[in-house]
């Protein structure tokens, strides 16, 4: 299935809830949340059903689907491989999807929101221990050095996200320079770390039947 190029504002209003998906209009008063929570169409204010059972555990795929901007066949991927490992598979699902370079380099403060930062790194602003990496899903490792590239500091986007990422607390398991705009992997993510409103388990429940 092709990448979703429609309005983002629409996916959190399908879940009911900010998915922080615009950067920082998310945090002003102009979020379409905040203005009008309910599904989006023309039936939308209408639909009131509770939701249960599998409509509950595609709800949570959904929302972390749409949160990591990831394709359908990528995040079934991510399963697979979670949970062929050892570990709790919802865990390891979630920290997979941390890992994502272009997730990083948001946490980073390099961009304001994941799909900006997906663009800055497509379009190479990034590397990764020296060398240029323009592929959103490379997985980082312990002891990776991220980091804008010289060229590319003075891009009046990475400025703006800076100064927004400055005043956000910084995920525990990374070392963030913003000033540098660069930053190093001290750890891999923890759930507790991954501070999003997501029910792993019920993704888990929803790709093993
Ligand atoms: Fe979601 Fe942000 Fe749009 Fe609000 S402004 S609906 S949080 S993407």
């Amino acid at each position: 299935m092709a990448r979703y190029t429609g309005a983002v504002c629409r996916l959190c209003r399908r879940e009911g809830m900010k998915l922080f998906l615009k950067g920082t209009k998310c945090h002003t008063e102009k979020c379409p949340v905040d203005k009008r929570n309910f599904a989006p169409g023309q039936h939308g204010r209408d639909r009131k059903v509770k939701i249960v059972g599998y409509g509950l555990q595609l709800r949570e795929k959904q929302k972390a689907k749409r949160i990591y901007f990831t394709l359908e066949s990528q995040f079934r991927e991510y399963y697979e491989k979670a949970n062929r490992s050892s570990g709790v598979t919802g865990e390891i699902l979630l920290q997979q999807l941390e890992r994502r370079l272009d997730n990083v380099a948001y946490r980073l403060g390099f961009a304001s929101s994941r799909r900006q930062s997906r663009q800055i790194v497509r379009h190479g602003h990034v590397e990764v221990n020296g060398r240029k990496v323009n592929i959103p899903s490379y997985q980082v490792q312990v002891g990776d050095e991220i980091k804008v590239r010289e060229g590319s500091k003075k891009m009046t986007v990475l400025e703006s996200s800076t100064e927004f990422a400055s005043h956000q607390q910084s995920p525990q398991w990374l070392q963030v320079d913003h000033k540098n705009l660069s930053g190093k992997v001290l750890a891999l993510p923890k759930r507790e770390d991954v501070n999003l409103p997501v029910n792993e388990q019920l993704i888990v429940e929803l790709y093993s039947k």
